[in-house]
């Protein structure tokens, strides 16, 4: 699989998507990730990528020119889904990430002041997706959470597959807690059943803590289930 980012900070990547899962997985060449710097691609002569809004406001917009020849250029290499990082996008979620590890190439567009000039996101983008409802300065984060979440779903690129499907949302639920040694931590001990070496009450106290977790922090999962 393979991402394209357009943005105007293409340094911001690279120590985030150079570490862990994500490093292994470009090495072993499971995922290739690519930064364009929007700058590149503009007509303006002091290499401007934002105006004044039409209709006035505060704030700039992303002018459509550079994102539109930037694509141009990313396309006519490889074909590829268009995805706008955006709060007013369709909710990333674990399924949305699912769906989108079966592309083959993703291009994501980094927004910033304002946002994105509107006809860059009818002529040009194919999905917009928000990371969460609040509000953050640029689309690089964003597209460093979409880029992770879809990479470690990539075949091959964590470990045991087991630990992608017990995790949390798969089910529809949360998941549910973990210990690791000590079995006694400053007088915290770990549930007996844990310890127990009982399979079947192991999973069902699973059960039940992700029901209960669930329960507890996002009620709206069990109604949706
Ligand atoms: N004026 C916009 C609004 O009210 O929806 C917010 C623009 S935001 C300051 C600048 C850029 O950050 C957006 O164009 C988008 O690319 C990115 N961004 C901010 N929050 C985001 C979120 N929750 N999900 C995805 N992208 C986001």
């Amino acid at each position: 699989m393979r991402f394209d980012i357009i943005t105007i900070f293409p340094e911001m990547f690279e120590p985030v998507l150079n570490e862990s899962i994500v490093k292994r997985a470009r090495q072993k060449k499971k995922v290739a990730i690519r930064v364009h710097d929007l700058r590149a691609y503009t007509k303006d002569k002091h290499k401007k990528v934002d105006d004044r809004p039409f209709g006035g406001g505060p704030g700039m917009v992303m002018t459509p020119q550079p994102f539109f020849d930037a694509v141009k250029r990313i396309k006519g290499k490889r074909k590829g889904k268009v995805i706008l990082m955006s709060p007013s996008g369709k909710r990333l979620t674990q399924k949305l990430a699912r769906d989108l590890a079966k592309d083959k190439n993703l291009i994501v567009l980094c927004g910033h002041y304002e946002g994105v000039d509107e006809r860059v996101r009818e002529k040009l983008v194919d999905e917009s997706i928000s990371i969460g409802d609040y509000v953050l300065t640029g689309g690089e984060i964003p597209a460093m959470v979409l880029i992770d979440c879809v990479t470690r779903l990539l075949p091959g690129v964590v470990g045991k597959e087991a630990s992608l499907t017990d995790e949390s949302f798969e089910g529809g639920l949360l998941e549910y807690p973990h210990y690791t040694r000590p079995a006694n931590f400053r007088g915290a001990k770990v549930p007996d059943v844990l310890l127990s070496g009982n399979h079947l009450a192991i999973k069902k106290w699973r059960q039940e803590q992700s029901r209960r977790v669930t329960r507890r922090n996002r009620p709206d999962l069990i109604k949706n289930s």
